[in-house]
């Protein structure tokens, strides 16, 4: 493909294949770059209940595969290359990958972030069974059931808020002696009775059959191990964007590096747009990250009208 894109979109997940379909809806020549598989984290959702218009639930593979048709059947090429780097200087855009070398008049950034995982043992054998990145997706299924959060910053500390709605028990397991969210979380915490704290410890290992039933715990101080019954455990220990090959071509980001949009999805280079879980954003959801797509793919099909009269 060596004519000029109109719109490029560098990832098909959620985000991407959204504004892929707007895009190639709108009329531009539209094309999706995805380094894997497109569908992206939803691919991992085993079962999505908080996305709009599936009152029993869905499962994330296969409205990522919907989406991909979708956006396909709206004109919407994606091509499985992933981007290596960006030069964003000037009208035209050049987008590289490991295999070719492209042209566009407007990018839109839709690379995603990736949970940090906790690293203990066994921990990918049980995602989707008991091990969970996301407690706003999965805490519901943990009514009335023993959970654990691993972490000890702000998103460990509302998770384990949110999770002692539904939960009989929450233990949170933190790696220090001290908690680094803010202090209207810990108060709240405080107040939660069926919350324990499990200080200067990690989780070494994850233990059941087809689903966790158990972990073992390393206290550092002590250098004993015991072993939790646990249904659930949630790692909340940070999540990574996508952005180094987005960084190096110069796009501004926040101190822990995601894209810093504005509401029409534009960064501040002219003609370069991201959205979902990439930005920063209040909240990285499937809902989210595809209103972003649509936004952003609204704003670039405007910036190729209006600025660069195509
Ligand atoms: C285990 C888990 C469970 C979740 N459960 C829920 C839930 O129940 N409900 C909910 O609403 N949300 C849930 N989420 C969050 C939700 O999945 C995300 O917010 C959403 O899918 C983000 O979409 P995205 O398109 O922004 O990013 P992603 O899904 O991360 O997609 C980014 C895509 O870009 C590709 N890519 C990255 N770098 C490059 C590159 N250099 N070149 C080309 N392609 C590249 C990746 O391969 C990927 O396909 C969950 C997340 C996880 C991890």
């Amino acid at each position: 493909m060596t004519d000029l894109i109109d719109i490029a979109i560098i990832g098909g997940g959620a985000a991407g294949l959204a504004a892929g379909l707007y895009s190639a809806q709108g009329g531009m020549k539209t094309v999706i770059f995805e380094g894997i598989i497109p569908g992206g984290k939803l691919g991992s959702i085993t079962h999505l209940t908080n996305y709009p218009g599936f009152s029993n639930g869905t499962d994330g593979f296969t409205l990522a595969m919907e989406m991909e048709k979708q956006a396909k059947k709206a004109g919407a090429v994606i091509l499985n290359e992933k981007v290596t780097s960006l030069v964003l200087e000037g009208e035209t855009k050049q987008i590289i990958t490991n295999s070719n070398k492209y042209y566009a008049k407007s990018i839109i950034i839709t690379a995603g972030a990736a949970p940090k995982p906790a690293g203990f043992a066994n921990e990918n054998d049980f995602i989707g069974r008991g091990v969970s990145y996301c407690a706003l997706c999965d805490g519901a299924l943990y009514k009335n059931k023993r959970a654990a959060v691993i972490g000890g910053g702000n998103t460990a500390i509302s998770d384990a808020i949110y999770l002692s709605r539904f939960a009989e028990k929450v233990y949170v397991i933190h790696r220090r002696s001290e908690f680094r969210a803010i202090e209207t979380l810990m108060e709240n915490i405080h107040t939660k009775t069926n919350v324990e704290f499990i200080l200067d410890s990690v989780v070494t290992k994850a233990m059941g059959d087809e689903f966790l039933s158990s972990i073992e715990v390393l206290n550092k101080v002590t250098n004993e191990s015991t072993t939790i019954e646990v249904d659930g455990v949630f790692v909340a220990v940070g999540i990574m964007p996508n952005t180094e090959f987005v960084k190096a071509a110069g796009v501004k980001l926040t101190d822990e590096g995601y894209i810093i949009t504005d509401e029409l999805m534009r960064t501040d280079i002219k003609g370069v747009f991201a959205a979902g879980d990439i930005r920063n954003t209040p909240l990285r959801q499937v809902v989210t990250a595809v209103a972003d797509g649509a936004i952003a793919a609204d704003s670039a099909m405007q910036y190729v009208r209006t600025e660069l009269n195509a």
